[in-house]
């Protein structure tokens, strides 16, 4: 009532008013399967990521404008197999610096899926906000039958504009779903429902046109992190040795040609390394580079495991994924090389 008495007194139509009570949010497109351009309607491999601009994917679904006046920015256009550590920096950057504007309510990357757990997990330990950061994707290109891409921006928009979304670190919203950029992985090939945080399970669901929030992550996120990035320009090598039958040194030798001031091992088990690649690890530690075990089985805790791998200063990954711990990996070796601290931080985030 109130608005309209006020649209009437300011000579505006109603519509008008609604529009400027509208919360903003900001689309960053980096491109992916979302922005995809195939040679039929039916093909849903071989297709170009990251063809379509964000204006196009943006006036494709103009119900995002009932929820937020929304303005687009193209950041990169790529498929986010090509993700590089200087996308993950600008990134971060950009959001930053929207946030800090109090008329930024929220902020939607689209982005590709098959890395889209990493920028999600560097952005939930970068951004400095508590207003809503949401990584958005589709595994159909836009010109597929049933592309997935139209829906899940129009729910990325309404989460990025809800109050309710706030400090709940950076999400993801992909096929209905709300998952912690902290802990949702990519876990098939092809499927619309390819992201999972397996046994954490959902932040909530997006049902009705409205976002209901089931849980909330314990660990630190966005505001709530030591890490700074505005002056970072480079970040830390931070290579992964993925263990298998046979395996040996090489990798970690070339990890540490390549100028590696960290190692992720992607272990067999609980974190478990090949007592051919054992040795090499060790030295590495010796030489300064930190060596963090994961875990290859996809989900679980990397526990302290034999008593040899914490007298050479390997440290756990503890519930991170090999992608997930080279981030946090990286972001910990623009703070420090110091292992007790860098083992702080695992048990940390
Ligand atoms: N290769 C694509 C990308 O990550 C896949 C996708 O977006 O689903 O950019």
């Amino acid at each position: 009532m109130k608005k309209t008495l006020l649209a009437a007194a300011l000579g505006l139509t109603m519509s008008c008013a609604y529009a400027a009570a509208l919360p903003n949010v900001a689309i960053l497109a980096t491109g992916g399967t979302i922005a995809g351009v195939a040679s039929s309607n039916t093909a849903t491999t071989g297709y170009t990521a990251g063809a379509v601009a964000i204006q196009t994917l943006i006036d494709a679904v103009p119900a995002v404008k009932e929820y937020a006046n929304v303005s687009g920015e193209q950041i990169v256009k790529i498929s986010s197999n090509n993700l590089t550590d200087d996308i993950l920096l600008k990134l971060a950057k950009r959001c930053n610096e929207l946030l800090k504007d109090p008329k930024i309510n929220g902020i939607v990357i689209t982005h590709g899926t098959d890395t889209m757990e990493e920028t999600a997990y560097f952005l939930n330990l970068t951004v400095k906000s508590k207003k809503p950061v949401i990584l958005v994707g589709a595994m159909r290109p836009s010109t597929a039958i049933s592309a997935d891409g139209p829906m899940n921006l129009l729910n990325a928009v309404r989460l990025a504009a809800d109050p309710n979304a706030a400090d709940r670190g950076v999400m993801i919203a992909m096929n209905d779903q709300i998952s912690a950029g902290r802990d949702a992985t990519k876990t098939n090939t092809n499927h619309v429902h390819t992201f999972s945080s397996h046994g954490l399970g959902y932040l909530g669901v997006i049902a009705g046109g409205k976002n209901h929030f089931l849980r909330k992550v314990e660990k630190p996120h966005t505001y709530q992190t030591e890490f700074d990035i505005s002056k970072v320009e480079k970040l830390p090598r931070v290579d992964i040795v993925y263990t298998h039958a046979s395996a040996d040194d090489a990798m970690v030798k070339a990890a540490m040609a390549a100028g590696a001031k960290g190692i992720v091992h992607a272990g067999s088990g609980n974190g478990s390394v090949h007592g051919q690649t054992e040795p090499a690890l060790a030295e590495a530690v010796k030489k300064g580079t930190t060596v963090v075990l994961s875990s290859r089985t996809g989900s679980g805790v990397v526990n302290p495991n034999m008593a040899q791998y914490h007298k050479a200063g390997f440290i756990e990954g503890q519930h991170l994924n090999p992608q997930k711990a080279r981030i946090l990996l990286q972001l910990a070796l623009t703070k420090t090389a110091d292992q007790e601290k860098i083992k702080e931080m695992f048990l940390k985030y």
